[in-house]
């Protein structure tokens, strides 16, 4: 199982669930008597209840910083006063998993027997959706525009010929989950025609857990009726069926029963239906045949944009330099530059300190650190080699004509810049020299940076090839 994705693994009766959510109240109101309120509000308000798996309780963060704090801080405290309040509990599982507010909540509801399924029970198949992932919240670029049109679009008029199925795909992190509980919202809280549309969202995790719970109870035709009762299915990183072939036919039946009778259907996954070798031919070729829409990486306009948004959202006032830091230097995905920038508001809320630069150097080195890519002597040396047109072996040579040298210089400076290796270990790369050479090369070339505006360029512009 994976982070995010939370089933209830057994089905705790009805009195049960009420006794564990007063239990948990407890948990929280002698947590915030022991931390302080300060406390307790950056870091634990938002621990909710999960549910109960025999001796071990599981409670959820909404980001995997804060889960970490807060396993890290707190976990001790949190396991002892939930064993004092229920003797039973032997461990407490700390994980992410989507916020529901700050009311106390339990897993989904555990798949209902086949004895007393209902015939066709809408609202078991809904999972909880997001409250933050909107289309208010979310944040339109250059990269996503094409994306948040068609999930717009879906959104207004599911199943118009040319957006069926729609198929969202991009890297982790760049929205797609967020444009489909957007999609999700619109559609299951606007009723249309005065008929309430229903809408069924669910990880693919979740559609092979139903799936092979079904088979094991034998209730695959409620299973099926179910799904097929809906207007809307959206099933989230679809790629994970990969392999899963029994799970896959299952869902390729109910796919084209869906599409058969006028059904909208929304999928996501890691890549377009064309690359994602693994899934059946015949199930790719219906993929594709809707409106596949990419979400591309972020640029630096728009990943400050969202950081704006997401700033202006938590009512903080960050520096635009601090913004501008962070977009530079977490660029892949968007969850983590979030979780960066939570994690600065966090701390200026709890030591109420001014938001500076030195601020977020300081408290973000760690997590900065696992973002820096690591830029080796050796891509130094080939791209430098490259833009002068010399050969890479020239590096390390002997030869000290200026053609040569100067480019093995400017090598030495990158090396120095980007990389954490000393001066001496510098040395070594280029043919054995010594520090005091590297030293000298790298005071040579800044006078040149300054000296000469074209040569200065020309460096920076290695630079940032370089770092890309
Ligand atoms: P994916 O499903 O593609 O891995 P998510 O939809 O879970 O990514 O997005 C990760 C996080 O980044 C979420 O908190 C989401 O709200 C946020 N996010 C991603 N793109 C945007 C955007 N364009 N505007 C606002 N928030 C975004
Ligand atoms: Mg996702």
């Amino acid at each position: 199982m994976r982070d995010g994705e939370l089933v209830a693994k057994s089905s705790p009766s009805r009195r049960e669930e009420v006794s564990l959510v007063e239990q948990w109240a407890r948990v929280r109101g002698r947590l915030q008597a022991e931390v302080g309120e300060v406390e307790y509000r950056t870091w634990l308000k938002q621990v909710a209840l999960a549910g109960i798996d025999g001796d071990e309780v599981t409670v959820i963060l909404p980001t995997r910083f804060l889960r970490d704090w807060v396993n890290k801080e707190y976990g001790d405290l949190i396991t002892t006063l939930w064993q004092e309040e229920n003797a039973a509990i032997r461990r407490v599982d700390i994980r992410t998993g989507p916020s529901r507010g700050t009311a106390p909540n339990l897993a989904e509801p555990p798949i209902p027997a086949a004895s007393h399924a209902p015939p066709v029970a809408r609202a078991e198949v809904i999972a909880p959706l997001d409250q933050r992932f909107t289309f208010d919240t979310f944040v339109v670029g250059k990269p996503n525009e094409f994306a948040y049109a068609c999930a717009r679009r879906v959104a207004e008029a599911p199943a118009t010929a040319g957006f069926n199925p729609l198929f969202l795909y991009g890297g982790v992190g760049l929205g797609k989950t967020h444009l489909m509980h957007a999609i999700a919202w619109e559609l299951s809280t606007k009723p249309r025609n005065g008929q309430k549309t229903s809408v069924a969202y669910m990880s693919a995790e979740k559609f092979m857990y139903r799936f092979i719970n079904a088979l094991r109870s034998q209730s695959t035709l409620e299973f099926k009726n179910e799904l097929r009762s809906v207007d809307v299915l959206m099933i989230d990183d679809l790629q994970f069926l990969i392999g899963k072939d029994n799970t896959q036919e299952e869902f390729f039946h109910t796919f084209n029963a869906l599409v058969d009778a006028g059904k909208q259907i929304v999928i996501s996954a890691d890549k377009s239906p064309s690359d994602l070798s693994g899934l059946e031919d015949r199930l790719r070729t219906r993929l594709g045949c809707g409106m596949v829409a990419d979400l591309h990486a972020t640029t630096f306009e728009l990943r400050i944009s969202i950081l704006e948004a997401k700033a202006q959202r938590a009512g903080v006032e960050v520096p635009g330099k601090v913004l501008e830091f962070l977009a530079r230097k977490i660029t892949t995905n968007v969850r983590e530059l979030e979780g960066a920038l939570n994690r600065l508001v966090a701390h200026a809320n709890l030591f109420d300190r001014q938001l500076t630069l030195e601020t977020a150097h300081e408290v973000l080195h760690d997590v900065l650190k696992a973002f820096d890519r690591k830029i080796t002597i050796q891509e130094i040396q080939k791209k430098v080699a490259e833009h002068y047109n010399i050969r890479v072996t020239e590096m390390s040579s002997a030869r000290r004509a200026r053609n040569i040298a100067r480019p093995r210089q400017v090598a030495m400076y990158l090396a120095k810049q980007l990389t954490s290796k000393s001066l001496p270990d510098i040395g070594r790369h280029f043919g054995d020299r010594d520090h005091t050479t590297v030293m000298h090369a790298v005071s040579r070339v800044t006078e040149l940076m300054a000296q000469d505006a074209a040569f200065g360029e020309d460096v920076e512009l290695l630079r940032r090839m370089l770092e890309n």
